[in-house]
């Protein structure tokens, strides 16, 4: 069984790559029919030569575009030299990655895994070990609040409070001690916090969501509520951090310093996985020898690539790029609404499209985008979200907004 509509002109190259896929690869997604085999900054090629502009980035963590040359270069020479030596030992590499890394952040320390989700995952046990050595939650009591419509990974432990039912249907029993509110409902979270609850885990904008912002002063807020509360701010900035929102955090737009950032995708430069959690002293220092670990975390690679990524972000010139990009798509799609668009949301090089569902679904719209030479996806149902590399250039961003305004007047 194959997942995958192929149009009529689809070449037999891509036929056969897309029929071998679907035959011994699980079906764990509904790609579009094309199949990549070169990138380059903003644009991507296929296997029968078509260019593509690539609006999704690998769902942002190709921010600094396919084959940045200053991420492939210290890769390619990091490979030469030492790839792994797992943190049995110290390595030559992780020493400056996480002084860079705390830098970037402002904070004392920082935890590194691969997949966000484990950076999610980390935070999460660094939050309960708090909550009981440090502000004295009862053995076994911890609860964490989540958002409602939340994105932050597969694990069991992370479905078990997302309140995606094709996320989590078939895989119970969940990980207790999480509790979900509204998001951006202050009142919501404030009520669903009691003397159990350790911290307070939210996107500062839902990615996945489809680029769902909270309502200006939630951020605010919700600081200055996990403070008065002793719970912790716990950001997953995963998606929305590094550039992508036109500042280095999404929580910057508010001026607010969670307790601790989780960051992923863009930190390994789409280039190899990197995670890491943030902290400083009070929370991080929980974590002892044999109570956490990961046996590629902290690698020689991943830090050289991390460690370059950090350098190419505390230039600046990205964010102010996502901010300008953000300016240009705001500028070409606020106009279309009520015209094929209920909601327009963009923060930086990020935006999230409502489609009236009587015009088209969010599929049909990656679609028509695709024959146009532009890949996107929809998030569900009728939003789809762009996100184009920060490398993206003015007429790149000009093709995109053309090709969406043409394709909403049904031309
Ligand atoms: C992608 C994402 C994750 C999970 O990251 P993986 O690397 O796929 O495990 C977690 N949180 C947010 C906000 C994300 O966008």
């Amino acid at each position: 069984m194959t997942a995958t509509d192929l149009s009529a002109s689809t070449s037999e190259l891509t036929a056969a790559h897309i029929a071998t896929t679907e035959r011994y690869a699980a079906h764990n997604y509904h790609p579009l029919p094309v199949v990549l085999a070169e990138g380059d900054g903003a644009w991507v090629i296929d296997v029968d030569g078509k260019r593509y502009l690539d609006c999704l980035a690998g769902y942002s963590a190709l921010n600094f575009g396919h084959s940045n040359e200053r991420l492939v270069a210290v890769a390619r020479e990091q490979l030469g030299r030492l790839t792994l030596t797992s943190r049995a030992f110290f390595n030559d590499r992780l020493s400056g990655f996480a002084e860079a890394l705390a830098r970037l952040t402002g904070k004392d320390m920082i935890l590194p895994m691969n997949s966000g989700a484990e950076a999610v995952e980390t935070a999460i046990k660094v939050s309960r070990k708090w909550g009981y050595e440090v502000k004295g939650v009862p053995a076994g009591q911890a609860s964490i609040v989540t958002m409602e419509g939340n994105f932050h990974g597969r694990t069991t432990t992370i479905v078990s409070f997302s309140d995606d039912e094709v996320a989590t249907s078939g895989y119970a029993p969940f990980t207790s001690g999480f509790r979900r509110a509204a998001y951006g409902d202050i009142d919501a979270v404030a009520a669903a916090i009691d003397e159990t609850t350790v911290a307070v885990l939210f996107e500062p904008i839902q990615g996945e969501g489809g680029v769902v912002m909270p309502p200006e002063g939630f951020l605010r807020d919700l600081r200055a509520l996990c403070t008065e509360r002793n719970v912790l701010m716990v950001a997953d900035e995963i998606q929305s951090g590094l550039a992508r929102s036109g500042k280095t955090f999404a929580c910057d737009h508010e001026d607010v310093v969670p307790d601790i950032y989780v960051m992923g995708k863009a930190l390994g430069g789409g280039i190899y996985p990197v995670s890491a959690i943030a902290a400083d002293h009070d929370v991080m220092d929980v974590i002892t020898p044999g109570s956490h670990g990961s046996t590629f975390g902290g690698n020689p690679l991943a830090a050289a690539i991390g460690t370059e990524v950090v350098a190419m972000l505390e230039e600046g010139t990205f964010q102010a790029r996502a901010a300008e990009i953000g300016d240009q798509i705001e500028a070409g799609f606020r106009p279309l609404v009520g015209r094929g668009l209920v909601d327009v949301r963009v923060r930086g090089a990020w935006a999230g499209i409502d489609i009236d569902p009587a015009l088209m679904t969010g599929r049909q719209m990656s679609e028509a985008l695709m024959a146009r030479g532009i890949l996107a996806k929809d998030t569900h149902g009728s939003t789809v979200r762009f996100a184009p590399p920060l490398v993206a250039s003015d007429d790149d961003v000009a093709l995109l907004v053309s090709a969406v305004t043409e394709i909403l007047a049904g031309g």
